[in-house]
């Protein structure tokens, strides 16, 4: 192969390696971006395990409240039987039962203060819970945001790349860059590599003497078995 002027691969080289790394990055971010919804979901379920325990604290104590209003009717009802009666034996029953009824309402008043005051507790570990959530929503919002623009950056500077690369390809002859695609596509790194030792910078074949002195001179040549351009660069040098 003759000088080719491989100085615009060079350049697509170097382009397609900025690609590269955009591309990483911009993938990076997307994943980013879930574990933060992940967050913010956990905590909502935090949060509203919160709020049914509260629900559950109210829904008992409302229970307790009614309990307590129909036993003040049984008493009251009670208490205007005992009035009616005459036969001792079923008076003195009327006295127990109006005696345990009255036992109930004091359980049933000290079972509503235990309610009341769990209700307190679970209010405040609510309310904690909830300004917590709605801390770190919004911290994780703003960072969405961020990554959102970080996102939308990246997103132009790829498209200023691709119109760079698209403008160097134009300067490279069909054959070349058919050539150089087939080695990228085949995930091979770097299509042009310099001469290390008398040998292939990419796959590290030995070259032969007079190719390798070409090279030296400023010729290019394709490598027989990995289809690198070999070229002289600072680092190179002849075989030891
Ligand atoms: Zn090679």
């Amino acid at each position: 192969m003759r000088d080719e002027n491989l100085e615009p691969l060079l350049g697509l080289q170097e382009i397609d390696g900025r690609i590269d790394r955009l591309a990483r990055e911009m993938a990076e971010i997307p994943r980013e971006r879930r574990i933060h919804e992940k967050e913010i979901e956990e905590q909502k379920v935090t949060f509203e395990k919160e709020k049914e325990k509260a629900a559950e604290v109210s829904r008992d104590k409302e229970k307790c409240v009614g309990d307590k209003e129909s036993m003040q009717e049984t008493l009251a009802s009670f208490k205007s039987k005992l009035l009616e009666l005459k036969d001792n034996d079923a008076y003195r029953t009327m006295l127990m039962q109006i005696e345990n009824a009255e036992k109930r309402l004091g359980e049933f008043d000290i079972r509503i203060i235990e309610l009341m005051y769990e209700e307190e507790l679970i209010e405040e570990v609510q309310e904690a819970a909830r300004k917590t959530f709605e801390r770190n929503k919004a911290r994780a919002v703003k960072r969405q945001q961020i990554l959102d623009d970080q996102f939308n950056e990246l997103q132009e500077k790829m498209k200023e790349l691709e119109t760079e690369r698209e403008r160097v390809s134009g300067e490279i002859s069909p054959r070349l860059l058919d050539r150089y695609q087939r080695v990228r596509t085949a995930g091979k790194g770097l299509v042009v590599v310099g001469l290390i030792n008398g040998a292939c910078g990419g796959c590290h074949t030995k070259l032969p003497p007079q190719t390798v002195v070409e090279i030296s001179q400023g010729k290019t040549f394709p490598c027989p078995i990995c289809g690198r351009f070999i070229i002289w660069t600072e680092g190179s040098s002849f075989s030891d």
